[in-house]
């Protein structure tokens, strides 16, 4: 589940927020030409010779978040159609668990599984603070992301985020980000145009050698609209404008000639399930009535995943965990209940002691049936896991008008960025693979 509590999209959470970033003694504050204002690190520019200083190659990293991947299409999305089919194409690419906004954009800056970049999902059971807690502090990522990676070596970073929360988590890792001085109330994003125009203009103002970039109308569409009437023609017309964006950006760097120098990755980080308000699953209520669980349960509700914790003492834990799965596997709408122990799933201790995955068509609404997840569109269950994957750009190292039959994965980014700009393989290595 992308939404927030309501305080997070609030303006004062968002002026706080802010404002502890530019009382750092480390950014100092650009207004552009556009009138946007970027932050920046102090001492930003490369040492003057440097190789990564000189080289012309840029990279944009486009997340149009929660694409679907049959959304992209001749009619509905021509820009983002014509860049898939003239450039390099994974038909069979998927996010990772949890299919979530925050874990995936990790993973694609730090090339490694949640059980090492310490971020499982967008939210879960801080065990420290006794609450559940959105994942948006810069320390929950535990690793170097390539953003460092490429600042270590001369080369500039810039983000260009639409989420509250991601602007949260990344904090001041680039050398040059935007962070919207509003976002639409509830959703917790800037609409594309906004995020559009940030874009133009870091590039314009600081020409970054990479850019990440995220898109959120595609995705807040299909939380924000309660009513579900309208939701196919919003979608589509979210769709139309991001594509339209996309295309004037791919516009912009073939007429300035940065074309040639440069790759352009378009992805999503999940895509998106709708459920109809009967299909909705709550666990929290079966686990209190239980007598072994009943008191010692907590659930981080992630939209089409439950992270369920134990709190009760560890000498139980086993039986806890089983018990939690017979319960949680008896409810109808659930697809499986996994001990998170089980090594493929790779979620770390962040994630609970049972990662529950719902099935197609139904959300989780925990703790709370009515007032904890009232909005049709989610993710974060495999039915979310096919994305959007392709890269573009006249850049050499991108060949034209070749599809892959590699499973390709959200992890796959940060190591795809460091063989383009030639950096040497990180002694902890990814668990991703490079796509160029
Ligand atoms: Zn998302």
């Amino acid at each position: 589940m992308c939404q927030d509590t309501p305080l997070a999209g609030s303006p004062e959470r968002a002026a706080r927020r802010l404002a502890e970033i530019r009382a750092s003694r480390r950014t100092v504050l650009t207004a552009a030409a556009s009138g946007l204002a970027f932050s920046s690190a102090v001492g930003a520019a490369a040492p003057a010779g440097a190789a990564s200083a000189r080289t012309k190659k840029r990279c944009y990293v486009l997340v149009t978040d929660g694409c679907r991947p049959d959304e992209i299409e001749p009619t509905l999305t021509p820009n983002l159609h014509a860049l898939r089919e003239g450039g390099m194409w994974w038909p069979r690419a998927t996010s990772m668990p949890v299919m979530e906004t925050i874990p995936n954009h990790v993973m694609m800056m730090t090339g490694v599984r949640p059980d090492r970049s310490g971020v499982p999902a967008n939210s879960f059971y801080d065990r420290e603070l006794g609450e559940i807690r959105d994942m948006d502090q810069p320390s929950d990522i535990r690793v170097k992301t390539i953003i460092e990676r490429l600042g270590k070596r001369g080369f500039t970073t810039g983000t260009v985020l639409s989420k509250e929360y991601l602007v949260g988590i990344f904090g001041e890792r680039a050398t040059h980000r935007w962070e919207p001085e509003l976002y639409i109330p509830v959703s917790g994003h800037a609409p594309d145009l906004l995020t559009y125009n940030a874009l133009t203009s870091m590039v314009d103002e600081f020409d970054p050698h990479l850019v990440f970039v995220n898109l959120g109308d595609i995705d807040r569409v299909g939380h924000t609209d309660l009513t579900g009437t309208n939701l196919r023609l919003l979608r589509q017309a979210a769709l139309l404008d991001t594509d339209t964006l996309v295309g004037r950006f791919i516009d912009g760097l073939k007429s300035s000639g940065a074309w040639e120098h440069s790759m352009v990755i378009v992805l999503a980080d999940h895509s998106m399930d709708w459920s109809i308000p009967t299909n909705v699953i709550t666990l929290q209520g079966a686990m209190d009535e239980d007598p072994l669980l009943g008191g010692n349960v907590v659930i981080a509700d992630n939209g089409g995943a439950d992270l369920v914790y134990w709190t009760g003492p560890s000498s139980k834990l086993d039986k806890a965990v089983k018990r939690i799965q017979q319960i949680a596997e008896a409810t109808p709408g659930v697809l499986k209940a996994w001990d998170r122990r089980t090594p493929w799933l790779r979620l770390g201790p962040e994630s609970g002691d049972v990662v529950v995955f719902c099935q197609a068509g139904w959300r989780f609404s925990d703790p709370d049936p009515v007032t904890s997840n009232p909005i049709p569109g989610n993710h974060g269950h495999p039915a979310t896991r096919s994305i959007p994957f392709f890269i573009g750009g006249g850049h050499p190292a991108v060949k034209a008008g070749k599809v892959f039959s590699a499973h390709a994965r959200t992890i796959d980014v940060a190591p795809t960025v460091a063989r383009f700009f030639g950096l040497p393989t990180p002694k902890k290595r990814y668990d991703g693979k490079p796509r160029i």
